[in-house]
């Protein structure tokens, strides 16, 4: 994809408005977008690695939640924060929900190849993606995008 200067709460806004029929009205999304308001990065493909996150989310939430998308810039990266209110990811499975078709979903719903792609995109761009726990227990992905590339 071609690199470009990507103004993030717009990209964010175009990525809901897509999964806006698996948000529905039982995930309320809230978001903070006073940090980060732009990245370098190819536009097509920043959308697909939220769009896999915010879609991964969706899913983990079983009933009704929330999915907080946060930008921020932590020292020299441009950062995205997506969190949400389901299970989380088990400490045993935070290495390998990166792995080409690892899912824990049922056969023919997932692939396994979202977080994969995510990560290599990601990767890509000289960045990390990684996930940790949510103050509320959920998951929480993190894009950490380098502000200056060479
Ligand atoms: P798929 O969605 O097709 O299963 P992914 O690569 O997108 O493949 O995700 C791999 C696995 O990572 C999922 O099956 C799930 O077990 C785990 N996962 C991803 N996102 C979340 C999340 N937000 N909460 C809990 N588990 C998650
Ligand atoms: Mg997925």
């Amino acid at each position: 994809g071609e690199m470009q200067t990507v103004n993030v709460p717009d990209a964010i806004e175009n990525v809901l408005a897509l999964i806006q029929h698996k948000l529905g009205s039982r995930i309320t999304v809230r978001k903070d977008f006073s940090g980060a308001a732009e990245i370098r990065c190819s536009p097509a493909l920043l959308n697909q690695v939220v769009m896999n996150i915010l879609g991964n989310a969706a899913d983990a939430i079983p009933d009704e939640g929330t999915i907080t998308i946060e930008t921020a810039i932590r020292d020299d990266h441009d950062v995205i924060r997506i969190c949400d209110t389901g299970p989380g990811v088990p400490e045993e499975l935070r290495e390998r929900i990166f792995e080409p078709f690892f899912t824990t979903k049922p056969v023919g719903s997932g692939t396994g190849l979202g977080l994969a792609i995510a990560y290599s995109v990601v990767q890509a761009h000289s960045g990390q993606l990684s996930v940790e726990s949510a103050p509320e227990g959920g998951a929480c992905f993190v894009i950490s995008i380098p502000r200056r590339t060479a």
